[in-house]
């Protein structure tokens, strides 16, 4: 079998479930070593133990991804364990308050950007120190809601959250390129995750909700949302060589839904 990551070593950001945990086995599959970092830890546990049942090799660690401590710890414990830090995905995110903005609280607002913004910045301010002898990939996931989809109504905090993610990934390219470090945000559209488990939408958002027209007697346009699997195959590609020239880009991995 083809192992287009074999030997590196990948830290991993909301590993124990949805996109993250696809990402953690697919590059386990394909010969990396996984450090499975996430607030539960006891899922986190089942894809280390699903890991290591197919021949490969994990790590858990506890992590908040909003604590500069536990995320420090987290990245060095791994390097500690295999001597190497060469591909991190800053995957962790969440949803967090759907409200218009008037009734937007602060601590909703801080919450979300503190866990998506924040959280990813600390993950690469944390990676730079063990990777910038060899280089590696840096992938972060943003989503269609911070590039190019803005329906998604009562997620400004979320919308600003995920933005801000891509503009972060573009000065990181561009400055860890000296370090061969590359840097790519991937943007998915729906993908079937437990992600709207934690959703708090409020009664005041059906306020802003604009009905969409649809011309008299024509189909609403649907889209069909993606597999975990499906966005992993991309993460793969972008943490191998085989995307040795591509950095500082945004992938959009939607299905097309962004275009309807
Ligand atoms: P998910 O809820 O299934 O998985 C997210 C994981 O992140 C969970 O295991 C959770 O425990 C962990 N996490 C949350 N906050 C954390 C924190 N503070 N510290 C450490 N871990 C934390 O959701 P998912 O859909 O796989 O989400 C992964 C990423 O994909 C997010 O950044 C999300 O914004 C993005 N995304 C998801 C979709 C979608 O439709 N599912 C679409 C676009 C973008």
């Amino acid at each position: 079998q083809l192992q287009r990551v074999k030997d590196q070593v990948a830290f991993v950001t909301g590993a124990g479930s949805g996109i993250g945990r696809a990402a953690a086995i697919r590059l386990a599959q394909e010969g990396a070593k996984v450090c499975l970092a996430d607030l539960k830890e006891n899922r986190a546990d089942e894809v280390k133990k699903q890991i290591e049942a197919a021949g490969g090799q994990a790590i858990v660690v506890d992590i908040d991804v909003s604590d500069p401590k536990r995320m420090s710890d987290g990245i060095r414990q791994t390097f500690e364990q295999w001597n190497r830090l060469d591909i991190v995905f800053a995957n962790a995110g969440i949803n967090g308050t759907w409200t218009p903005i008037e009734t937007m609280t602060e601590e909703d607002w801080d919450n979300t950007l503190t866990t998506n913004l924040k959280g990813t910045f600390l993950a690469v301010k944390f990676a730079i120190p063990h990777m910038k002898q060899n280089g590696g990939s840096i992938i972060i996931t943003s989503s269609i809601n911070g590039s190019r989809k803005f329906s998604s109504f009562g997620a400004s905090a979320y919308s600003a959250s995920k933005a801000g993610q891509v503009a972060f990934a573009k000065m990181a390219a561009l400055e860890l390129a000296r370090y061969k470090i590359r840097v790519n945000v991937i943007c998915p559209g729906a993908i079937e995750t437990n992600i709207g488990e934690n959703t708090k939408k409020t009664p005041e958002l059906k306020q802003i909700q604009i009905p969409v027209q649809y011309p008299q007697g024509s189909q609403p346009l649907e889209h069909k949302a993606g597999k975990p699997e499906q966005v992993a195959d991309l993460v793969l590609f972008l943490a191998s060589g085989e995307s040795s020239h591509i950095s500082g880009t945004e992938i959009v991995v939607d299905g097309a839904e962004s275009l309807l």
